[in-house]
């Protein structure tokens, strides 16, 4: 088999998209300890992608090499942050690239430069070039000859969407490399280099963004873990704005994800992400890295101590900076509602490409990450906002009440949810628990199928002390319960918990309690068109503003909004 067919074959199987050329030409920009790497696309990189860097450039017999497999040996380093040889398939990747393509090296090492061209996996032309030091590789026609090109024609939006992507990823793994992307002239990303990781933050996600991202930190005997995480009221369609890094490399990790999701649980709806980068280091042996040309995954040992590291943290945070969304007055009465959620669905991917231009940047960075920077502070107790006082009641839903910073509207039923939420999770968290002693037994049928896994299960029923008897055929009968379950919904309530157990298959007791402890506070809860009395309602808001988290309900809607004085003022023109 020729040189340049194997090479083409790899190809196929290194180069899946434009994204993965642009990725292998970085690495190697950032390989040669470039301290800035720039990204210039025509035609999402179809027609050209070209990456400059000011690395230590390669010197002629160096650049040649670079097109024969395995020669490129520089790849190889020990040093490597994952103290593993670096992405071994990278040695193959320039003749790959090549061999699909028109491709120009144009590089110096300070003492000789030299321009090669290559076209289709032939060198067309080797000369002298200038000295500037670092590196110069075009990639033009990419795919020219092969039967790939024609879905990349398709499908230019989506391959330049996960060249941002990426490049958004580099520049928050390396904030000490300045990042330039460009397409068709346009441009797409511009870092500082100088090793603030906010500020690359605000280059990539806006200003308004950045004001909404706190800093955490915190480590165990394994693992530092520190970053940046949204607020909740700044959240995304899709996860691809979760950032992990270890050891400074962009990794992929569902474990580390879901512990993020859950902490963020019920603070944003189903289906809405946080923005979030956590660096994650820990001594590179407890770290297993599974390399595949696209993706990285890691393994890592005690991963569940890792879980609750960051889950444990995130949550505390999370606690610190959810504030009542504000309704805010504009001009126009209808777009009122949508002031209230502060992120555009549409702007997801638009807002992030494009971006304020530098001088529009008004904001200090110092202060703000002083601001970002959320203390340790002894654990208070202490009430979200400030007493309200309420005044009625409209649609047997809402509840109007004020206190002297402006109006407020609460939901009855959600906020009655979150009170009895985390009343549930608190006592479903008990080991001991108070039990209610039935007079009258509850008895509790099942279908055949049902009574099956719920006997394999029965040892769930002893945990929450839920006293049964087996009794005939795929029944039970209940005479105790504890007694967080109230009186008048017990038989309900039972059969809640059981169907939870019997459908669960994930056996962490958290996410059990969290099912149960989310569906009896739905349960337990006043409902819509419920009629309730200014005492109750006082009752309902003294008892909210002392939960953890008062703004939102277990399914992550608000519990409460406000018109602040000005706002309402500002409505009515009372003021400019
Ligand atoms: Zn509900
Ligand atoms: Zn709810």
């Amino acid at each position: 088999m020729s040189e340049n067919l194997s090479n083409k074959i790899a190809a196929g199987e290194v180069i899946e998209s434009l994204m993965n050329v642009v990725k292998e030409l970085v690495e190697n920009s950032i390989d040669a300890k470039a301290t800035t790497i720039k990204v210039e696309l025509k035609e999402a990189g179809l027609k050209s992608i070209r990456v400059t860097d000011d690395g230590i450039g390669m010197d002629h017999d160096d650049a040649l090499k670079c097109f024969y497999r395995h020669a490129t040996s520089k790849l190889y380093n020990d040093d490597d942050l994952f103290n593993i040889k670096t992405l071994g398939f990278r040695g193959e990747a320039i003749p790959s690239i090549a061999s699909v393509s028109k491709m120009t090296i144009k590089t110096s090492d300070g003492t000789s430069g030299t321009e090669i061209v290559n076209s289709g996996g032939n060198i067309i032309s080797v000369d002298d070039s200038d000295l500037r030091v670092g590196t110069i590789i075009t990639v033009e026609d990419i795919f020219y000859n092969t039967p790939a090109r024609l879905k990349y024609l398709k499908s230019s939006y989506t391959e330049l969407a996960n060249i941002t992507n990426y490049l958004n990823k580099m520049a928050l793994s390396n904030p000490n490399i300045k990042f330039i992307l460009k397409n068709d002239d346009k441009e797409i990303l511009n870092t500082f280099g100088n090793g603030n990781l906010l500020k690359v933050i605000n280059c990539i996600y806006g200003l308004e963004v950045t004001k909404k991202m706190a800093y955490i930190k915190t480590s165990n005997n394994d693992y530092d873990v520190d970053g940046y995480i949204s607020y909740p009221e700044i959240n995304r369609s899709s996860k691809n704005f979760i950032t992990i890094l270890v050891n400074g490399r962009s990794v992929r990790s569902n474990e580390i994800n879901r512990s993020i999701l859950d902490a963020y649980h019920t603070y944003l709806f189903h289906d809405r992400y946080p923005i979030v980068i956590l660096n994650i280091k820990a001594d590179p042996s407890i770290i297993d890295v599974n390399i595949h040309p696209s993706k990285m995954e890691v393994k890592f040992s005690k991963i569940n101590d890792l879980k609750d590291l960051i889950f444990n943290e995130i949550s505390r945070a999370l606690k610190k900076l959810v504030l009542i969304p504000e309704v805010k007055y504009t001009p126009n009465p209808i777009s009122n509602i949508d002031s209230v959620s502060t992120i555009d669905d549409k702007k997801d991917f638009i807002s992030d490409v494009v971006k304020p231009s530098f001088e529009e940047i008004s904001f200090d960075f110092d202060v703000a990450e002083e601001q970002n920077v959320y203390n340790e502070e002894p654990e208070e107790k202490k009430e979200k906002f400030k007493k309200i006082t309420p005044l009625a009641l409209i649609h047997g839903t809402y509840i109007i009440g004020e206190n002297e910073e402006g109006m407020y509207i609460i939901d009855q039923h959600a906020a009655n949810e979150r009170i009895n939420y985390e009343y549930y999770k608190k006592e479903l968290g008990k080991s001991k628990r108070e039990v209610v002693d039935l007079l009258v037994p509850l008895k509790l049928e099942f279908s055949k199928d049902e009574y099956i896994i719920l006997k394999e299960r029965f040892s769930e029923l002893d945990k929450l002390n839920i006293g049964y008897e087996e009794f005939g055929m795929n029944t039970i009968i209940v005479r105790s319960h504890p007694s967080f379950i109230k009186k008048d919904y017990a038989l309900e309530s039972l059969r809640k918990i059981i169907e939870i157990i019997i459908s669960n298959n994930d056996f962490s007791l958290e996410k059990f309690n969290e099912k149960i402890a989310i569906t009896l506070a739905c349960k337990m809860s006043i409902k819509a068109n419920q009629h309730i009395t200014i005492d109750d309602m006082t009752a309902l808001l003294e008892r909210l503003r002392k939960t953890d988290n008062p703004f939102t309900c277990p399914h992550g809607r608000p519990t409460i909004i406000t018109y602040s004085i000005y706002e309402l003022q500002k409505m009515f023109k009372r003021v400019e």
